[in-house]
């Protein structure tokens, strides 16, 4: 049904504090659990493997791990409530007398959070690594101060490659202004808090939506294997939903329709499993009757 993306999302949102939590806790435990001293010792002595191995990222992943619970819940409740759902309108397509029964895939939503949680995972870690690294590569290159280098490596912790960049070119800005000192350095670890706080945000908006249409998903497959749903008699529609956040690669998908459990085509993206299509994307997809 077309207003079914709304459950969809509430599940979804749900979701979004508890991830987002979890992310946020993740970074704070890598700055504390970093030897600050040692980095900037290291880059005194122009050791940069070393400074970066002063930030624990090997121990990320783990701190990390809450986020797979966190997925598995959020696509079971929503496995739950599509059940019910689907149960009602093919019900009211079908026989007088015939009783339907579906089952939760409670082992394939298990599954499916532990693989693709533990790649999410490990794509968090590679890409903060990264924008670590690259502060740090470029920080070398041009001879910064290892002092100045190491406060901009504390401010960077947490984000990605783009947010690293853009928060380098700040304070480089903020210097061409004469600003230093603690007034400076306070004004690039607020800027830089508030853009890890919104890294932690569009992870928990992207997934939870990913999560939640997983779950509809695996109770459509489970359905099918279980004789509810006849896999000729519906299509799945791409619904991109209204609001402020539609961006135009989802409204080339919007109203495409394929067969449960195959992929949609994107012109932007090429083949696609389903919602969230990008970053913060708030697509839904709907069972609609072929
Ligand atoms: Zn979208």
């Amino acid at each position: 049904m077309a207003e079914d993306w709304r459950a969809v999302h509430a599940q979804a949102d749900a979701g979004v504090p508890a991830l987002r939590q979890a992310f946020l806790d993740a970074i704070a435990w890598l700055a504390a659990a970093t030897g600050w001293d040692v980095l900037t010792r290291a880059l005194q002595l122009n050791d940069p493997t070393s400074a970066l191995a002063a930030i624990p990222f090997d121990g990320l992943p783990a701190r990390l791990s809450p986020t797979v619970g966190i997925l598995e819940d959020v696509a079971t409740r929503t496995a739950d409530l599509t059940l019910a759902r689907t149960l009602a309108q093919v019900s009211r397509q079908a026989t007088i007398g015939l009783r339907l029964t579906g089952g939760m895939p409670t082992e394939e939503i298990r599954r499916w959070a532990h693989e693709y949680g533990g790649l999410l995972i490990q794509d968090l870690t590679t890409e903060t690594r990264r924008a670590v690294q690259g502060i740090l590569e470029s920080a070398t290159l041009h001879g910064q101060s290892p002092a100045r280098t190491a406060k901009l490596l504390e401010a960077v912790v947490g984000m990605n490659r783009r947010q690293a960049a853009a928060l380098a070119r700040y304070r480089t800005a903020l210097e061409a202004e004469g600003l230093a000192g603690t007034r400076l350095e306070r004004l690039v670890a607020r800027y830089a808090a508030r853009q890890v706080r919104m890294r932690a945000l569009a992870i928990a908006r992207t997934e939870t939506i990913t999560a939640a249409n997983r779950g509809q998903l695996e109770v459509w497959h489970r359905n099918i294997r279980e004789g509810v749903l006849r896999p000729e008699a519906w299509w799945v529609e791409w619904m991109a939903v209204e609001d402020d956040r539609l961006c135009p690669s989802c409204l080339e998908l919007d109203g495409q329709r394929v067969r449960i459990g195959q992929p949609f085509i994107s012109p932007t993206y090429g083949e696609v499993a389903g919602p969230a299509l990008h970053p913060a994307c708030r697509c839904a997809t709907a069972l609609v009757r072929a």
